[in-house]
């Protein structure tokens, strides 16, 4: 029988050798509908110009909304084949939060290297650098090099054409012919031939189980190549990047110096992160603005001890040393939590901590102050302890949808069904409150940042809880914004009377602080 087996896939080699197979034919029609292997191997350099346009699902103003618009912005870059290099050079001045980042990627095989300031969320390697510079963490590299990958469009069919053994059957994509190849799934132009649609299933922390696609059109002829000068990124099917090439020149001469990392910098410069890469998370906070580069999702590796349960009231707690933080209150018979952020991993390192600290104490309620994907992104984790959701006016249905959708590509957690957790929206206010009179209340607030926001209430503590409209602890702005006026009014129209706040970043602070500023 082994015999007969081994003879068998003998003369299935021996036979996908002489007659080449769909996929093949595919790639090779591609091949010859972009300017053939010869002319498409002679690429050694590119350089080009255009502009990308970015928009955030998770960030918008209404749970499950229009995607919020983030920035245009122009960029410039070289690519060298027989180094594998990319540079590109950003312009962003940000619609979404005014800010601005000029900054340079440096991509290679070996690392990756930023040159200037490209995040609100600064690591301690790029504050501590003059000029700010620092290299790329693991899961950044990884998900610049698979981009890359799909970027490079010549390269990436010449590569499948020339690995006919590492292609696969795929299911057609959106009504098109496919291939698998090298984790990637590729769509083919039936009229044209040309590859129409690259696929990759990703894992969101907010949607589950996601398609991320990269799709090209607008195809033209440069110097007797033909490549797509429109490329748009759609998570799910919806359009989160957009990129228009002005300028796409061949073989030109680059200046080598430009896509090197220093060597000082290289010698300590991660590898490519292999397990558990969050690729679109990482290019979609990298997109926002307030991508944090580095090893662990939740706080600068190089920088922090990492995250922490610090009691900042009796019984209240706050989880500090990371971006993004969770409020926990201990009632008499469980545990409410305000904020599920980043990831399930860190909700699952909080729900570690709550178990032993507050031992037969589960927890009971989470509460979201918005629907954002920063301070959402942990929900299941913290749902899979059996807690009711909490959230404000309006996000009922979003998150309904949310907890339907598949999640079995979660690195974290094993899949399972959230589609019948609990969820109650507030209307206007609720109170949780436990045997001993012991409450916390959540009210809707008016604000500038997220429909159906809630803001947090510890009577006992006097303490308010509030995310993305004030961070409390860091030195407040020399005048009042919209957002930090919001805190004030809905305040008063709850008719608390707050000691302090704590955030969902930041610390804890004194409220007078914020009143005085106000006032002004
Ligand atoms: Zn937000």
């Amino acid at each position: 029988m082994k015999h007969a087996f081994a003879a068998l896939s003998g003369a299935l080699l021996v036979a996908s050798c002489a007659v080449p197979t769909r996929e093949q034919n595919m790639v090779g029609r591609a091949v010859e509908a972009m300017g053939g292997a010869e002319r498409l191997a002679a690429l050694k350099t590119v350089t080009f110009k255009g502009k990308a346009k970015f928009w955030e699902p998770e960030q918008s103003d209404v749970p499950g909304g229009e995607p919020r618009f983030i920035v245009d912005a122009p960029f410039e870059g070289i690519y060298d084949s027989s180094s594998r290099a990319l540079r590109i050079d950003w312009d962003k001045n940000m619609a979404y939060i005014p800010r601005s980042f000029k900054y340079s990627e440096i991509v290679t095989p070996a690392a990756g290297y930023v040159v200037g300031v490209d995040s609100s969320a600064r690591n301690a390697q790029s504050l501590q650098s003059s000029p700010p510079a620092h290299t790329m963490s693991g899961p950044r590299l990884a998900a610049a090099q698979r981009e890359l990958a799909r970027g490079a469009v010549t390269g990436l069919v010449l590569a499948m054409h020339r690995n006919p053994g590492k292609m696969q059957p795929a299911a057609d994509l959106g009504g098109k012919p496919a291939v698998s190849f090298g984790g990637f799934i590729v769509s083919f132009d039936p009229a044209t031939g040309l590859p129409a649609r690259v696929r990759t299933l990703d894992y969101d922390n907010i949607w589950g189980d996601v398609d991320f696609d990269y799709v090209y059109s607008d195809w033209r002829d440069i110097d007797g190549v033909r490549i797509p000068l429109t490329r748009r990124y759609e998570l799910n099917g919806r359009t989160v990047q957009e990129i228009t090439f002005a300028e796409v020149r061949y073989n030109q001469p680059v200046d080598s110096a430009r896509l090197q990392i220093p060597p000082a910098a290289l010698a300590g410069a991660a590898k490519p992160a292999t397990r558990n890469v969050p690729y679109q998370w990482v290019l979609r906070r990298q997109y926002v603005g307030f991508y944090m580069d580095s090893e662990h999702l939740s706080y600068d590796a190089r920088a922090s001890p990492g995250l922490r349960l610090q009691e900042i009231a009796p019984g209240v707690h706050q989880v500090q040393g990371g971006t993004h933080n969770s409020l926990v209150v201990e009632m008499s018979d469980h545990l409410i939590v305000l904020d599920a952020p980043v990831t399930d991993a860190q909700s699952l390192w909080l729900v570690g901590q709550t178990r032993a600290r507050f031992p037969g104490k589960p927890i009971r309620w989470l509460a979201l102050t918005h629907h954002h994907m920063d301070h959402a992104g942990g929900l299941r984790g913290i749902l899979a302890e059996g807690a009711t959701l909490v959230v404000g006016e309006g996000a009922g249905a979003h998150f309904r949808r949310v907890l339907a959708a598949p999640m079995t590509r979660n690195p974290d957690l094993p899949a399972r069904s959230f589609h019948m957790t609990p969820i109650l929206e507030v209307p206007e206010s609720h109170v949780m409150s436990d045997a001993a009179g012991r409450q916390v209340i959540v009210y809707v607030m008016d604000n500038p940042h997220a429909k159906g926001m809630l803001m947090g209430w510890v009577p006992h503590a006097r303490l308010g809880f509030v995310s993305d409209v004030w961070t409390p602890g860091p030195p407040l702005p020399a005048r009042p914004n919209p957002g930090l006026a919001s805190v004030v009014n809905a305040v008063k129209r709850a008719g608390l009377q707050p000691e302090r706040f704590a955030g969902g970043h930041g610390s804890v602070a004194d409220y007078r602080m914020l009143t005085r500023l106000v006032a002004q």
